[in-house]
């Protein structure tokens, strides 16, 4: 996952394994590991999805949301509302997991 530096906006690229802008040289190791979480978070909230666990799946998808605003975590935490039969959720996380990754590729 690429990293956008909050003191210059460059976007650094996630196969790179530093931990520093390349550009100014701003700390992004927190967000690394955020992003980490998140990841991690979201492929549990699919494993959980596939089970027919739509409660955990809801929770870690809405987790790696939290952490990271991707369009996949929302796609997952819309198809755990559909299996709860969450209405009022649905529509909440639909808008979100329609927002292209330009717009929530952000913490
Ligand atoms: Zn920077």
């Amino acid at each position: 996952m690429a990293i956008t530096c909050p003191a210059c906006g460059k976007v650094n690229n996630a196969t790179v394994a530093t931990t520093v802008c390349s550009r100014c040289g701003c700390d992004l190791a927190l967000l690394r590991r955020m992003a980490h979480t998140s990841d991690y978070s979201l492929s549990e909230a699919v494993a959980w999805l596939r089970e027919g666990e739509w409660e955990r799946a809801f929770w870690l998808a809405k987790q790696s949301w939290e952490l990271c605003h991707r369009p996949p975590s929302a796609r997952v935490a819309f198809l755990a509302a559909a299996g709860l039969g969450a209405a009022d959720q649905l529509l909440r996380w639909r808008r979100r997991a329609l927002l292209d990754d330009e717009e929530t590729n952000r913490f």
